[in-house]
């Protein structure tokens, strides 16, 4: 029998299997993206994972697909609360929660992640800048930043990392102007850690995400229930960033609550 973990709420099953017993449903399929509110996983039942019932699972009657979008929905109440200490496993769980919601789509997420691998602007923009020119005869400078682009490895110096690749400097423009600006003196870092080496970002190490991203983590798994607690819990997770990016991110919370699968509380100030 496929069972959730009632306490955590982790799903246990693979999602193939949700979705092959979810096709039986005849109100899913809409082929292109699967909506909250469908019974997309009628039929299957989370099962209490507390002592007196593990040896006798007591089957639950309400669908999966309800839980997973209830207004207080503890679905990552059980993870690591920084998303650095956050496992394979935990990461799987969000991704899979997104696509069962229907907040995404496989195909949105691929589609996304293929565009991030590509690495463009990467070694055109490092050759159409006068100071690599230099190094160069007239018109060669393309032909010399593509050989050392195809001896790099292809991932983040720091982290390994193949997506959203950066050129970065070993010695900084900062120290050393435009004599920085060599072949031999760059590698590839993923945007991620070229942002956190920033002085300026002096509290980048707090989070593995990007400022952007971790404004939805923090949305979607502490779930916040007004802004004002959601600004609070992004000020305490080191992000700097004026306020106005913190309401914008909010609209999600507003979004989402039409869908029926947040909840914001009515002294919330937006
Ligand atoms: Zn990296």
């Amino acid at each position: 029998m496929d069972v959730l973990d009632r306490d955590s709420w982790r799903v246990t099953t693979p999602l193939r299997t949700l979705l092959d017993l979810a096709s039986d449903s005849t109100t899913l399929l809409d082929s292109t993206r699967l909506r909250p509110h469908r019974p997309l996983l009628s039929g299957l039942y989370a099962v209490p994972r507390s002592p007196d019932s593990r040896d006798s699972p007591q089957v639950l009657s309400a669908p999966v697909s309800a839980r997973h979008l209830s207004p207080n929905d503890p679905a990552f109440a059980g993870l690591p609360t920084a998303d650095h200490e956050w496992t394979s496993d935990d990461w799987q769980q969000l991704l899979h929660w997104l696509i069962e919601s229907g907040i995404l789509t496989y195909k949105d997420v691929t589609a996304l992640v293929l565009g991030h691998l590509n690495p463009p602007q990467v070694g055109t923009s490092i050759a159409s800048k006068k100071t690599f020119q230099a190094h160069f005869p007239p018109r060669k400078t393309w032909q010399a930043v593509r050989g050392w682009f195809y001896q790099q490895r292809g991932m983040c110096e720091d982290c390994g990392a193949r997506l959203e690749l950066q050129a970065d400097h070993v010695e900084t423009r900062q120290d050393y102007g435009d004599q920085a600006d060599r072949l031999d003196n760059m590698l590839l870092r993923c945007r991620r850690c070229n942002v956190v080496r920033r002085p300026s970002h002096t509290q980048g190490g707090l989070t593995f995400l990007t400022a952007e991203a971790a404004l939805m983590w923090i949305l979607l798994i502490k779930r916040p229930r007004t802004y004002q607690e959601f600004e609070g819990m992004c000020r305490d997770y080191g992000m700097t960033m004026a306020n106005i990016r913190f309401q914008e991110a909010w609209a999600m919370a507003h979004w989402l609550e039409e869908d029926g699968s947040y909840t914001i509380d009515p002294s919330s100030s937006l």
